[in-house]
């Protein structure tokens, strides 16, 4: 099958390259887009391509798209239907990042939510890892804070709140590190750039509540439900102290770039005895079992591009 690449834009799907905006676009200028990130994963027995929980996922998007003032003809329904119809004509048969994103669409100068309009726009590209999965991943404490509800809300995925993770990743990696926990301004430990973060202390899995200035992750909520009703484990969520992730026995974030991706070591300690711990090597399996429809029960966060 020719595999060429489409976009969702203004309003219909058309061929990649003609997916373009204007220099003066408001959302490029002034950050005034929301985005959302989703996998489909290839399943070579069934030749088909799922979805991981596309209604979730544009669900939040819409919130996003909501907390920017924008007003925008979807439904989760309605954009799952478009992104299956896209993926459909790109014809991938290989893991794909699935990647919506609505921005105010005007080429004007002024800064402001309101009287402009609106754009949604979806593609998909090949995908595969992101970071390191197997060794695990050495992190670092930020040394800049999160953004607060009250300067741009981290519940939105918000383009111009991503110069913030950017800030967090290049400074990380130009040390060495392969990730960085960002603490918030209270002093708490809120995520990564791009992922929620989970600790074990004592058997009990502890993950940042929804109202500390964390992406609402659909990983996340996926990862608290296989725990509770598969592993039978008590999830606790509160907030989480920078040293909790040097005496805590595991540590692992989460996101559908990262998947459930193992911490070895935070600024060169190793967390617990520095190796995959039970909890998290259980977890990150079935994680991927219930995303490549292994796991008859939670099909229905699968769907199929047919
Ligand atoms: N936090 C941030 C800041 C993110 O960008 C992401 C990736 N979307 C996540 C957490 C994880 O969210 P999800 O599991 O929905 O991908």
């Amino acid at each position: 099958m020719e595999q060429t690449q489409h976009a969702y834009f203004e309003g219909k799907i058309v061929p990649f390259g003609e997916a373009k905006v204007s220099v003066a676009t408001h959302g490029l200028n002034y950050g005034t887009a929301a985005f959302g990130g989703m996998r489909g994963y290839w399943n070579a027995e069934q030749k088909k391509l799922f979805v991981f929980r596309p209604y979730d996922h544009f669900k939040r998007l819409l919130q996003s798209s909501r907390i920017l003032a924008m007003d925008l003809p979807h439904t989760p329904e309605s954009l799952t239907q478009i992104t299956k119809d896209l993926l459909k004509l790109d014809g991938w048969q290989q893991d794909v990042y699935i990647r919506p994103l609505c921005y105010k669409a005007d080429a004007l100068i002024g800064v402001r939510l309101h009287d402009l309009h609106d754009e949604i726009t979806i593609f998909a590209v090949p995908f595969g890892a992101y970071g390191k999965n197997e060794d695990g991943a050495h992190v670092t404490i930020s040394s800049w804070r999160r953004i607060d509800d009250n300067v741009i809300p981290a519940r939105g995925k918000i383009s111009g709140a991503y110069a913030n993770s950017a800030l967090i990743k290049t400074d990380a990696a130009r040390s060495g590190f392969d990730e960085a926990l960002v603490l918030d301004n209270q002093g708490h430990v809120s995520e990564g750039t791009a992922m929620n973060v989970f600790i074990v202390r004592d058997g009990v899995l502890i993950t940042p509540p929804v109202y500390e200035n964390i992406l609402e992750g659909i990983t996340r909520r996926t990862v608290i439900e296989l725990a509770k009703n598969e592993l039978g484990l008590t999830v606790v969520e509160r907030s989480i102290d920078r040293t909790e992730t040097f005496v805590c026995e595991e540590l692992f974030l989460t996101g559908t770039a990262a998947q459930v991706t193992v911490v070895a070591k935070v600024d060169h300690r190793p967390v617990g005895d520095g190796k995959m711990g039970p909890i998290t090597a259980k977890l990150r399996d079935l994680f991927n079992d219930v995303v490549h429809g292994k796991v008859e029960k939670y099909n229905h966060w699968n769907v199929a591009v047919e």
